[in-house]
């Protein structure tokens, strides 16, 4: 075994993971724990390559934020505007077709569309742009709504129950759940970074009800605010649980929480580090998860092409006009060229190969590089 793991102190871990066991939540606190980063990168690159080979994925995709007019107020969230607060704003139904058709000529296989819990939208306005958007991009996968979204949708605005809800949607078109809303599941910290949001429970129950429906979704935690490391793997704990259960999510989505124009300023970013130990972390206790995927667009492309060294295998996508995180301050561009993920990719020592929305590989994937957007930043 390698000297800087038995260092580190996480040799029995170790044994474990390398006989291919489940480690249970103290040892993913002792993880957490470990001051040696690149020790548990080292054991999270393991079950990478044990997972997923050499091969590091990418999606070519388009984000739409249809409206950010929302009647909750996360206190970390610098997206939302009241209803009626100057700042608000919404998509027409054809300004999204025409979004969403542009991406798709030059390539893009997917549309990832979230927005806050708008009052005045009707059902028909969500069925309407997922419809007209398969009607003009008949390949193109729309990946939509958080589970709040859902919630929202079936509650006040659809009046049916989510599985109804679900089906509608899914009926004209939807491909794929996101994965956001999940924050930290604990109570005490959910009371305090996203009031009146779903809890724990109802989150899980809208991913269990699609996965039982045969469709698949993403998950995410929202790091590095209030919480504790012991509630960091209770979170991890129960995503763990309904993955075994449904076998429904295609990848994790970690991201850092970013301090700027919203109620938690008072906190500060958590440091490359810190990133890069969630990521490994993760890796090492998500053992019924195929794919770790490093979110750029909070953690910035340099370092999600690093974390593909400790045990991220997906880099995401070229996005394109992400407004969530650049409201909350985010530093990174808005989007990523092909060209450039798979550069950073190779770079890495992997080989590069595009995704679709459900982490299958699309053979021979051809880009009309000519027309992709512009990036701005270079891996170096
Ligand atoms: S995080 Fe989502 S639900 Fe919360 S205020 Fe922002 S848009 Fe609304």
């Amino acid at each position: 075994m390698d000297k800087l793991i038995h260092k580190a102190g996480i040799a029995d871990i170790a044994e474990r993971v390398y006989a291919g066991e489940r480690i249970d939540d103290a040892m993913g606190v002792r993880l957490y724990e470990c001051k040696d980063v690149h020790a548990l990168g080292l054991l999270a690159n393991y079950v990478r390559e044990r997972k997923n080979g050499n091969r590091a994925t990418y999606v070519y995709n388009l984000y739409i934020n249809y409206s950010n007019v929302c009647i909750l107020s996360c206190q970390f969230c610098a997206f939302a505007r009241r209803p009626k607060q100057e700042g608000g704003f919404q998509y027409d139904v054809d300004e999204m077709i025409h979004l969403a058709r542009e991406a798709y000529e030059q390539g893009a296989s997917e549309v990832h569309i979230v927005g806050g819990l708008n009052p005045k939208l009707p059902f028909q306005y969500y069925l309407d742009f997922i419809s007209g958007i398969k009607k003009a991009c008949p390949e193109m996968m729309v990946k939509a709504f958080t589970a709040i979204e859902i919630r929202h949708l079936a509650e006040r605005i659809n009046k049916k129950s989510i599985r109804e809800t679900l089906e509608e949607l899914r009926s004209v078109g939807l491909a794929a759940l996101t994965g956001g809303g999940a924050e930290i599941f604990d109570p005490e910290v959910r009371d305090k970074i996203c009031r009146g949001k779903e809890t724990a429970d109802e989150w899980i129950e809208v991913h269990k009800i699609w996965h039982q429906m045969g469709q698949r979704s993403t998950c995410t935690m929202l790091y590095g605010h209030i919480e504790t490391l012991q509630q960091r793997v209770d979170h991890l704990r129960r995503l763990r649980e309904l993955q075994d259960e449904t076998k429904g999510f295609t990848a994790f989505v970690p991201f850092a929480f970013e301090p700027e124009n919203n109620k938690l300023s008072y906190l500060k970013r958590v440091t490359a580090m810190e990133d890069l130990r969630n990521l490994a972390v993760s890796r090492i206790y998500l053992d019924n998860f195929d794919h770790i995927t490093a979110y750029w667009i909070s953690m910035g492309l340099p370092l999600a092409q690093i974390a593909l060294s400790y045990g991220v295998d997906d880099l995401h996508g070229t996005i394109q006009k992400e407004r969530i995180f650049h409201m909350a301050g985010s530093q990174t561009p808005q989007e990523q060229r092909v060209a450039t993920l798979e550069r950073a990719i190779r770079e890495a020592g992997r080989e590069p190969a595009r995704r679709n929305t459900v982490y299958d590989i699309i053979p021979d994937a051809v880009t009309r590089r000519a027309t992709e957007p512009a990036s701005t930043e270079v891996p170096a």
